[in-house]
């Protein structure tokens, strides 16, 4: 591989076990061999260094702009303001404009664009960026500081580092494995954005429906390529009639993980099934769903190695 393929693992809905998958998904690449590194884009709720029994390393900053405006320098034209795409400089005509930061997206334009450099950057934090490894998996995690908003700037901060890693390094990694948040919003559509491979989780209920077809509604419009894995499908006895109804929709499946105590072990032990599973007893249905995911997977993708 000359550039690691980018999976993105999503899903509609809060607690499907998106990270529960996305972690065991990178450990089966990482036990065949393959060099991973996996992305936590869940800023407001990173969970996934929990998974891997990992602990968060390398804190950086992530830094966001703010104009702040020099009233020596500035000669009220309103550029700034006229410009401004997301109406976040209030401006009354010959008064000085007003910033509000609850709208601004840092885009910079107004400072760029200011005829008398009458703008300045008022750099806040706005949360931070880590490193770590475990299980011979590269982590990269972003975290939203608690009353911020931008949560869509650490997550493309997150994006900017992956660019920069590949530009130095190619062959750094062959798999790239990224965790979405919940939802479908701008965060999500940046991950998935980035992507080859989408991989929405589901678990069969009625809400579970309800957010699976509303991803993918996004992940259609992004036009990207999707097959999906229903978690706890054995959930009350549902599994049949929910699978038929995806198939209905001419939904593709790229598996289905059961009920399964040994997936609630591994998850309470903070360790990844598959981890646990590579030196021990290999029986159990979730072993077995994830092994037929994983082959699933390599053949849509066409990994080779
Ligand atoms: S563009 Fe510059 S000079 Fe004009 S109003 Fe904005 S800050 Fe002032
Ligand atoms: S940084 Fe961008 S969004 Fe913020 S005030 Fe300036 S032009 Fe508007």
């Amino acid at each position: 591989m000359v550039k690691p393929k980018i999976i993105c693992v999503t899903g509609g809905k809060g607690g499907t076990g998106k990270t529960m998958v996305a972690v065991n998904l990178a450990t089966m690449f990482k036990n065949r061999g393959y060099k991973v590194l996996l992305i936590d884009g869940d800023v407001e709720n990173p969970n996934t260094y929990l998974l891997l029994n990992g602990k968060l390393k390398n804190k950086t900053e992530v830094l966001y702009f703010l104009p702040k405006i020099i009233e020596e320098k500035c000669n009220k034209c309103g550029l700034c303001a006229e410009n401004c795409a997301t109406h976040a400089l209030l401006y009354i005509k010959n008064s000085f404009p007003i910033p509000i930061s609850t709208v601004c997206s840092g885009c910079k334009l107004c400072y760029k664009i200011c005829p008398t450099n009458a703008i300045d950057a008022d750099l806040k934090i706005i949360g931070w960026i880590y490193t770590s490894s475990a299980f011979n998996i590269d982590l990269f995690l972003g975290e939203l500081k608690p009353s911020e908003a931008s949560s869509a700037a650490i997550v493309k901060t997150l994006m900017e580092k992956l660019k920069k890693v590949i530009e130095i390094d190619q062959n750094k990694y062959d798999v790239v494995i990224l965790d979405t948040a919940p939802g479908a919003h701008c965060d999500v559509e940046e991950l998935i954005n980035h992507a080859d491979f989408i991989v929405p989780v589901t678990e069969p209920t009625r809400f579970g429906k309800l957010d699976l077809l509303r991803i993918i509604e996004l992940i259609e419009l992004l036009e990207k390529e999707y097959k999906v894995i229903v978690n706890r499908s054995s959930l009350l006895g549902f599994k049949e009639k929910f699978l038929l109804e995806l198939e209905e929709k001419g939904i593709e499946l790229l598996g289905d993980i059961p009920l399964d105590e040994d997936i609630v072990s591994s998850y309470c032990q903070g360790i990844p099934l598959m981890e646990i599973k590579r030196n021990s007893d290999k029986s159990g249905m979730g072993y077995q769903s994830f092994n037929e995911i994983f082959k699933n997977l390599i053949e849509w993708g066409e990994f080779v190695k």
